[in-house]
């Protein structure tokens, strides 16, 4: 029996601009539940801006964005709210340095979410023992590796229990022996069915994760298809080109 579509993310026409610069024009986009969409293209295309624009970090000057139907583009927007939903994780891990890895991940589950401490802190040791790093619980940030700071970034965003996980370039920074520790990580996310939007380098991680392949160009979407298609067939010669260098 087929599952039905559930659109969690709907873009439309989204333009960004810094002063005069047209950042990102006319981006349409839908993420549906369960989805994996990995965002390529060249460094400068705009692609941190389209996630920050989904976190709330850029007003945008056009066009909507909607979560479950509401409109994120409104002034009124808890983002506070909103970001529980929809986490983030970004290429330079930000934990705070003086806290523990607990005290890191519990920072949002109970000051912003309120939860029940106990239940908080079983949810955050689970989470930890999935990533390997239950071990690690009382460290502080700089007594671990960035493969593990990143790893440890991961978990914090999950233990809001967001629907949707956004990823810009997080082993953009990591030592080539820790990458694959943080892409298994994220793939074994996707496995079990979480929705997310990733921001990569990582040609192979992008052909094997994938659903769908955003790649974009000077501000907008130049191709959006199967990991299949764009590897094998890219239609716009601008794809090509970024594949010829990347691969
Ligand atoms: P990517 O992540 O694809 O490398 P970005 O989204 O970071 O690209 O940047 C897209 C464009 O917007 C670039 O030309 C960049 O210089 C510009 N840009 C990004 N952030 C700002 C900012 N805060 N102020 C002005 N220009 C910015
Ligand atoms: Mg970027």
């Amino acid at each position: 029996m087929a599952e039905a579509v559930e659109v969690l993310l709907e873009i439309r026409g989204l333009d960004k601009s810094f002063g005069d610069r047209k950042v990102l024009q006319q981006i349409d986009l839908e993420v549906t539940k369960g989805e994996v969409v990995v965002v390529l293209g060249p460094s400068g295309c705009g692609k941190s801006t389209l996630l920050r624009c989904l976190n709330g970090l850029e007003p945008v000057q056009g066009g909507e964005i909607r979560y479950r139907g509401q409109d994120l583009t409104d002034k009124k927007v808890n983002w506070r709210e909103i970001r529980q939903h929809i986490g983030m994780v970004f290429q330079n891990y930000e934990l705070f340095p003086h806290m523990t890895v607990l005290e890191n991940i519990l920072l949002g589950p109970l000051k912003v979410q309120r939860r029940n401490k106990q239940e908080a802190l079983k949810q955050a040791e689970q989470l930890l023992e999935r990533v390997g790093l239950l071990d690690r619980k009382d460290a502080y940030p700089r007594e671990l590796s960035g493969g593990q700071k990143q790893r440890i970034a991961i978990v914090r965003a999950l233990c809001m229990n967001p629907e949707i996980m956004l990823f810009d370039e997080v082993t953009a920074s990591l030592d080539p022996e820790m990458v694959r520790e943080v892409l298994d990580v994220m793939r074994e996310l996707a496995r079990q069915g979480m929705t997310m939007i990733i921001v990569t380098h990582e040609m192979g991680f992008a052909k094997s994760v994938g659903d769908r392949i955003v790649f974009m160009d000077q501000g907008q979407i130049c191709e959006m298809t199967t990991p299949q298609q764009f590897f094998t067939q890219p239609e716009t010669e601008r794809a090509q080109h970024f594949l010829d260098i990347f691969q």
